[in-house]
């Protein structure tokens, strides 16, 4: 089984801290949810996670399969089997869906045997085709050219298509910043729901509070400040709906917010 062990995880925007030491892990097999108010420093984890320049780990570890992957190039981690929304460029003019998976895959193909010739066009159509009725995907989808006029919504499916046909151990799932909050989680969280199992691990980001209309983590974890606070199950994601975030606010700093 995998997982990946964040230790004591310092990070920089700007010359500002704004990650303080967090430790969390994330195993194969298990679905996991990241809450926290706006700005506490969730995207902060997930960019910094990815190798994203403009996020200056200052110190902490990342381990995953033996390599501390802070250490490793992006493109490294992800075909060390860690999934990260957003990995790839964003807009691919020209390139549909299915030809920037089949890329993808057989980029990680390439990664762990150079002398691999890439999967055969028959046995991706397949995968494909496996991926999207699990998905409960229209098939023309694959056809679209990527990113070319998606909506929010379908930038979040041809993420979570993405994750399907990759099949890592561990994805992190970034909420979109916009007011697509709900639309987004709730695409996010059918995909999860549908690819859940003991091969994959999952951190979805998330600071919507009624996540558990969606989804049911296996464990929850709250983020304040550039810190998780708590850690527990999903009685914990009950609490914060009926409480909010400034009663954890309160409980962790003694003072109402
Ligand atoms: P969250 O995802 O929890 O809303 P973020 O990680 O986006 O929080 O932001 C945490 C803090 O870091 C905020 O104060 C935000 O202004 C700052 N921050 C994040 N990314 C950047 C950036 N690229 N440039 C400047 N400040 C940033
Ligand atoms: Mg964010």
């Amino acid at each position: 089984m995998s997982e990946l062990v964040i230790k004591d995880l310092h990070v920089n925007v700007e010359d500002k801290e704004i990650l303080k030491g967090l430790n969390l892990t994330v195993r194969q097999g298990e679905v996991n949810a990241l809450m926290g108010p706006n700005g506490s420093g969730k995207s902060t984890l997930a960019y910094a996670l990815m190798g994203h320049p403009s996020y200056e780990v200052t110190a902490g570890e990342v381990w995953f399969k033996g390599q501390n992957i802070l250490e490793l190039e992006p493109d490294e981690r992800a075909h060390l089997g860690l999934f990260l929304a957003f990995q790839y460029p964003v807009a691919v003019p020209g390139v549909t869906v299915a030809n920037f998976l089949r890329t993808a895959i057989n980029a990680h193909r390439k990664a762990k045997d150079p002398e691999d010739k890439g999967i055969s066009i028959p046995e991706f159509r397949r995968l494909l085709i496996e991926k999207m009725n699990t998905l409960k995907m229209d098939h023309s989808f694959a056809g679209r050219y990527l990113n070319d006029g998606f909506s929010g919504g379908e930038k979040k499916r041809a993420e979570i298509l993405q994750l399907a046909a990759l099949q890592p151990e561990i994805a992190i799932l970034d909420e979109t910043d916009s007011g697509l909050d709900i639309d987004a989680l709730r695409i996010v969280s059918e995909g999860v729901n549908a690819l859940r199992g003991p091969e994959l691990g999952v951190l979805v980001i998330t600071h919507y509070q009624r996540i558990l209309n969606y989804i049911q983590p296996d464990h929850v974890h709250i983020m304040l400040d550039g810190l998780i606070v708590e850690s527990g199950g999903p009685e914990l994601a009950l609490y914060l709906e009926e409480n909010g975030y400034d009663a954890i606010r309160a409980k962790h700093n003694g003072v109402p917010a």
